[in-house]
């Protein structure tokens, strides 16, 4: 089994940030770190094990995972689990809205007939 492509696509578009908890400085891989020979594009996960905080000096296991800027599991998550409507075909969305109508009007006679 291969992992559909898509996946694949999200994760490498959006990498995550690490933040250093020692003094806050947030490693970007969109932009590498230029002071240590780090070229934009470096996951922080790739960088050499003697890498340092640019700003403290603190070990590579001081940071912490703040997930990416526009995170993708999140934009996954709306996608398979948000509204089910978007996933239903026109025949059903007709289905759906015709049901309602005909409720909303079922409704209004039995309002009516008690009146
Ligand atoms: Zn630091």
């Amino acid at each position: 089994m291969t992992e559909p492509a898509e996946e694949k696509t999200l994760a490498e578009a959006a990498p995550s940030r690490f933040e250093c908890r020692s003094c806050g400085y947030v490693y970007e891989p969109d932009k590498g770190d230029s002071g240590q020979n780090v070229p934009a594009g470096t996951k922080f996960e790739d960088l050499p094990e003697n890498w340092r905080c640019p700003v403290c000096g603190a070990r590579r296991n001081v940071f912490d995972d703040i997930g990416a800027i526009n995170a993708p599991s999140g934009f996954q998550e709306n996608l398979s689990y948000g509204f089910g409507v978007n996933r239903l075909t026109p025949k059903q969305k007709n289905i759906l809205i015709f049901g309602a109508l005909g409720l909303g009007f079922l409704m209004f006679i039995s309002l009516y007939g008690l009146g």
